[in-house]
């Protein structure tokens, strides 16, 4: 079903700092002195496209369209599209071939043989070796010695090892056994027959292919072309990978990721780096890269920030221009779809996890046809979604799972971390696709899961809940052992759900209860048990020559903060443990900073190391690794709640091992944890 919505852009509205409200911002380009094009492209411009309507319009500019071929070698044809069927121009063998060491007899000579009575076959003096012709035939009562792969002699019919034989003097055997016609023989042709259809136009070529290829004595083969892409990644802040980080830069994460993508799927890819957000030089970029590309794709800058402008310059590169700017799709909206003369553009959005989806969704069957590829076969399989998950009506909304095995088939969870992120996509297993018109998937649906690799790899530990890096040093080992350990970082809460469930092993927890004043016990239920982790050092982080920390115990720098007017924290989100210490000490003081509340260590961490605050509070670990300050103040119990109806897997009994070893004790105390 397609619906276009209409949407209008907000005169001078500037694309918010939140990721999410951009992303679903109207997917309206800036108004521009430079905007070359007409009205209909301006109509284009402020109207967001369902999902179907989009790729129609996309593929209409761009097909029918030939797919240009060239004649490769079988050594440079590896991930080429073959442009034509290719039949068997010979046998495959092409002789009658011997299967075994042995002799090379007729079948009727040894139709009376057995134990009781041998039969003598004189031996013909020649000897068929690989590679040597036979030039005596087999006459009735004679045998030719032959090895495996040697061409069987005129006469004979069929093949007797040579273990089912003795030497009977000189230049003689005795078989006891008869021989049936055709025995450890492979007849001419048994393999690929001459004539034979032996691989069909559109097949990528992969080892395979090439093997049965050079069988067959073709050295050269006709493939499509593979299309030239060329990859820009836009932004001022990007930096390539091997460089080092400035502030307020971020490593470009399209540039490679979408480079593999296209060379995965047929493409000769040309990366080109980042460019500026600068029209001079991207117009320059953009106009020499399709000048020597079939197709160019690029990311980034297709909102409607005062920094977007490679759209605009879409409109004076070739007819017609941009064909779909704003796509009702989740995450990737702002995709924008333009045809240049022939040549595809395309501008993914900057989020990496909404530039994959887009690309793979849209993108890649555009890629797949120019490359003379039949469409892309994706393994699905089924499983149920434990928990609801909200969806925008009148997007298409694509979300990643990991599949882990339920008592009753796949159970799916939802791992997204929102459109910027890029973990998501390699820890995920595939992913499910929620229709424009549901505002919501319920609880508990069966829904079709759509593989990013073409098998499950169900796990052998599954461990749901809040994520820790002690956790890592722990699993490594199972890991190397060959285990696949399945670690969803859902937090505490999230996570004895799932082992209230039954849906996982382990959920690791740090739950503070303020009625006991204990950590984790008073939340187990009837089916799980408490397996003790380890401690987490809490306390203040600052940076270090900082005199108003420097030195002091909890309490009294906590009273040099408040003191100090100019000074701000960094707090923690409700609900976490962490947050109940700061309140504590806090005691209803409210300082600057205070509605500043990440869900995270690290953001603590990173928010005072990069100055935006003076004070938080996190773990010892994070504190160190970020080079920071820290005044210790409470322990924080890191457990495990255990289903106990899972506790003798040998994945849980491994990871308990792990736990308990030496060796795990020792790693957690290196990195600053303390065993409980
Ligand atoms: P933009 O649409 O250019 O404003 O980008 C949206 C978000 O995606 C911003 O947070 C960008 O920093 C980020 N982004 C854009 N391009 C890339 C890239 N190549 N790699 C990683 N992140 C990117
Ligand atoms: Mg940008």
């Amino acid at each position: 079903m397609t619906r276009d919505i209409h949407q209008h852009r907000h005169s001078g509205a500037r694309a918010s700092a939140n990721p999410e409200s951009r992303d679903s911002g109207s997917g309206a380009g800036a108004p521009s002195r430079n905007d070359s094009g007409s009205h209909l492209d301006q109509g284009q411009f402020l109207t967001i496209l369902s999902r179907e309507e989009a790729i129609a319009r996309f593929e209409a500019a761009l097909f029918p369209r030939t797919v240009p071929g060239e004649r490769r070698r079988l050594a440079d044809a590896l991930g080429c599209a073959l442009a034509e069927d290719v039949t068997a121009p010979i046998d495959v063998p092409p002789f009658d071939r011997s299967n075994v060491d042995g002799f090379a007899v007729r079948s009727a000579d040894l139709a009376a043989a057995s134990e009781a009575a041998p039969v003598r076959l004189i031996l013909n003096d020649e000897v068929i070796a690989c590679g040597i012709a036979p030039m005596r035939p087999v006459l009735s009562g004679s045998a030719t010695t032959i090895a495996t792969g040697g061409p069987v002699p005129r006469g004979a019919d069929a093949v007797v090892m040579i273990e089912h034989t003795q030497p009977a003097g000189n230049r003689a055997i005795e078989v006891r056994r008869a021989a049936s016609p055709g025995q450890f023989v492979s007849h001419a042709g048994s393999d690929i027959a001459r004539g034979e259809a032996l691989l069909r136009a559109g097949t990528m070529m992969g080892s395979r292919e090439i093997g049965m290829l050079a069988a067959c004595g073709i050295a050269e083969v006709a493939v499509a072309r593979r299309p030239r892409v060329a990859i820009l990644s836009t932004g001022d802040e990007l930096v390539q990978p091997g460089n080092p980080l400035c502030p307020a830069a971020i490593y470009d994460t399209n540039g490679a990721v979408v480079t593999a993508a296209i060379a995965e799927n047929g493409g000769e890819t040309n990366f080109l780096g980042a460019i500026p957000d600068d029209e001079q030089a991207l117009e320059t970029a953009m106009r020499s890269a399709l000048a020597a590309s079939d197709m160019l794709v690029m990311s980034g800058g297709t909102s409607k920030g005062a920094g977007d402008i490679s759209h605009r310059i879409i409109g004076r590169l070739g007819k017609p221009g941009i064909v779909a700017h704003g796509v009702a799709l989740k995450p990737g909206k702002p995709l924008c779809l333009a045809v240049c003369d022939g040549k595809p553009v395309v501008i993914l959005p900057g989020f990496p996890t909404s530039a994959m989806f887009t690309f793979h969704d849209i993108i890649v069957p555009v890629l797949r046809r120019m490359a003379g590829l039949p469409p892309r076969a994706d393994a699905k399989v089924s499983a149920r979604v434990p928990v609801r998950i909200a969806s925008e009506l009148g997007r298409t909304e694509f979300v990643m799972v990991s599949l882990v095995e339920g008592a009753e088939g796949l159970i799916a969870y939802p791992t997204g971390k929102g459109s910027g992120a890029i973990t998501s996509f390699a820890q995920a297993d595939g992913f499910l696709k929620i229709d424009a018109l549901a505002d919501q998937l319920p609880a508990n649906s069966e829904t079709d899961i759509t593989l990013f690799t073409p098998h499950v790899r169900v796990p052998d530990l599954v461990i749901i809940g809040s994520h820790c890096t002690g956790l890592d040093l722990i699993t490594a080992p199972m890991a190397h052992a060959g285990l696949v350990v399945r670690s969803i970082a859902v937090g505490s809460l999230g996570g004895l759900a799932a082992a209230r469930r039954g849906e996982c092993d382990l959920a690791p927890i740090h739950l503070f209860d303020e009625k006991s004043e204990s950590y984790n016990t008073s939340y187990l239920t009837e089916n799980l048990e408490l397996v003790p982790g380890w401690r987490r050092m809490q306390g203040i982080v600052f940076r270090k020559g900082d005199a108003r920390f420097e030195g002091l115990g909890v309490e009294d720098a906590v009273r040099a903060a408040l003191a100090d007017p100019a000074c701000i924290m960094v707090n923690r989100n409700q609900g976490a443990g962490t947050r109940i210490l700061i309140d504590r000490l806090l005691g209803g003081a409210r300082p600057d900073g205070y509605w500043n509340q990440p869900r995270s260590h690290n953001a603590v961490a990173a928010a005072v190391a990069q100055h935006r605050a003076d004070w938080g509070m996190t773990i010892a670990p994070v504190a160190h690794a970020a080079g920071l300050g820290f005044i210790p103040y409470a322990e924080e119990h890191y457990d495990f709640a255990l289903v106990k109806a899972r506790k003798q897997r040998p994945a849980v009994q491994a990871f308990l091992d792990a736990l308990a070893s030496e060796a795990g004790r020792t790693a957690l105390e290196r990195a600053g944890f303390r065993p409980a």
